[in-house]
């Protein structure tokens, strides 16, 4: 029997509490479909250091060297100990240490609205069509926020000027360019690529290396948009979209306005991936929301999004596409049939029960 090994940072805040639903689907396909999944648990952020006095204690790195991919929950609570310095507190110290040892360049963000779920969306009805639903794959590790020189000098006369540099390699276009084809091949067959090729010599480029790499997906249709162009369309006509491919500032701006629509960040999985070996690719794989302290400990956290991060996991890490579209049904079979966590709830919506983490989680994995 084939066998995963997954290492399970749960985290802080209601990390511990969506992982543990999400596990238990996961345990559900494994029954389901004949496979074995090997999940260590291992402690990460504030959890790591009241563990080992590190966000990202030597152990917890080892069992993710050692494993397939990661399923990761969230990190960070603002209020404890502000004598711990920024670089060594969990969002730096854990997640950005992670991204970079792993060499996880490539970020999707699925955003999906249900119909059912209309209420919980800033747009009007007519906007939203039977649904929204839109792939934001994002470039993770160049662009503007990496390239050099970054600096801020004196220029005389009290005036400082700041630089930041764009760059890209054509490599790194066409690696990410990959991931968009191939992930809209699952999809919809459809890649909205997004540049500034009217301003920017990156824009130039970006346009000229997707449109070279689009020549090898005949069936997947693609089309260049402008960012600024593409920030107006996802609120004018959100349904137009199928993929949304981004370098990196631009997709960090347009993830988060596309995750508006999504209803919830507690609906929101994301997943990032490194390098593919044979046929499994190394991934991250967590909600696109933090810890929530406002909720944590009190079963009111949606566990959705980690649910849904796992389904990420198995169909991009282990090419499960079965367990994985059998783990999203069963979330829509969830929505359909009216549960609700707190922040999906609306009272005015008839049938809707509103339940909390676990119960959310056992409904989803009753149906796998
Ligand atoms: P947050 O995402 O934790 O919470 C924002 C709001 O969304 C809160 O009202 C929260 O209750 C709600 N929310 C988030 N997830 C939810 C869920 N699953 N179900 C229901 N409601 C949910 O953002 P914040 O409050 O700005 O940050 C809290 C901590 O999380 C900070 O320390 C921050 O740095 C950290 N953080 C970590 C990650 C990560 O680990 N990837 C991401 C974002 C924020």
């Amino acid at each position: 029997m084939k066998t995963y090994n997954i290492a399970a940072l749960a985290g802080d805040g209601i990390g511990p509490e969506v992982m543990r639903e999400a596990i238990k689907v996961l345990r559900a396909t494994e029954k389901r479909f004949g496979f074995k999944l090997n999940i260590t648990d291992a402690p990460v952020g504030w959890a790591g250091i009241d563990f080992a006095k590190k966000a990202l204690p030597d152990i917890t790195l080892d069992i993710c060297k050692r494993s397939d991919s990661i399923l990761f929950g969230s990190v960070g609570l603002p209020d404890r100990d502000p004598t711990i310095p920024k670089e060594e507190r969990p969002e730096r110290a854990a997640l950005l240490r992670l991204r970079k040892e792993f060499g996880l360049f490539a970020n999707l963000r699925p955003v999906k609205l249900p119909k059912e779920l209309a209420h919980a969306c800033p747009l009007a009805k007519e906007r939203q069509g039977d649904g929204i639903d839109i792939l934001v794959v994002r470039e993770l590790t160049g662009g503007m926020y990496f390239g050099q020189p970054k600096m801020t000098e004196d220029i005389g006369g009290g005036n400082q000027r700041a630089i930041d540099t764009m760059v890209y390699t054509t490599q790194e276009i066409e690696r990410l360019a990959h991931v968009a084809f191939d992930s809209a091949r699952l999809r919809r067959k459809k890649v909205t690529s997004i540049d500034k090729a009217n301003v920017l010599e990156n824009g130039v480029l970006w346009r000229e290396v997707v449109t070279r790499v689009g020549k090898d997906y005949a069936d997947v249709k693609l089309d260049h948009m402008f960012v600024d162009n593409a920030a107006m369309q996802l609120v004018l006509k959100p349904t137009q979209f199928d993929v949304m491919f981004c370098e990196n500032m631009f997709g960090d701006i347009l993830s988060d306005e596309a995750a508006a629509l999504g209803g919830s960040l507690g609906m929101l999985p994301s997943a990032s991936l490194g390098t593919t070996n044979g046929n499994q690719t190394f991934g991250l794989y967590e909600p696109a929301g933090g810890t929530a302290p406002d909720i944590a400990g009190k079963d009111l956290a949606n566990p959705i999004a980690q649910i849904l991060s796992a389904a990420l996991m198995l169909r991009h890490s282990f090419g499960l596409n079965d367990a994985a579209a059998a783990i999203e049904s069963a979330v829509q079979h969830a929505i359909e049939t009216g549960h609700r966590t707190g922040d999906i709830f609306s009272a005015h919506e008839a049938g809707a029960k509103r339940i909390g983490t676990r119960a959310m989680g056992e409904a989803i994995a009753a149906v796998v």
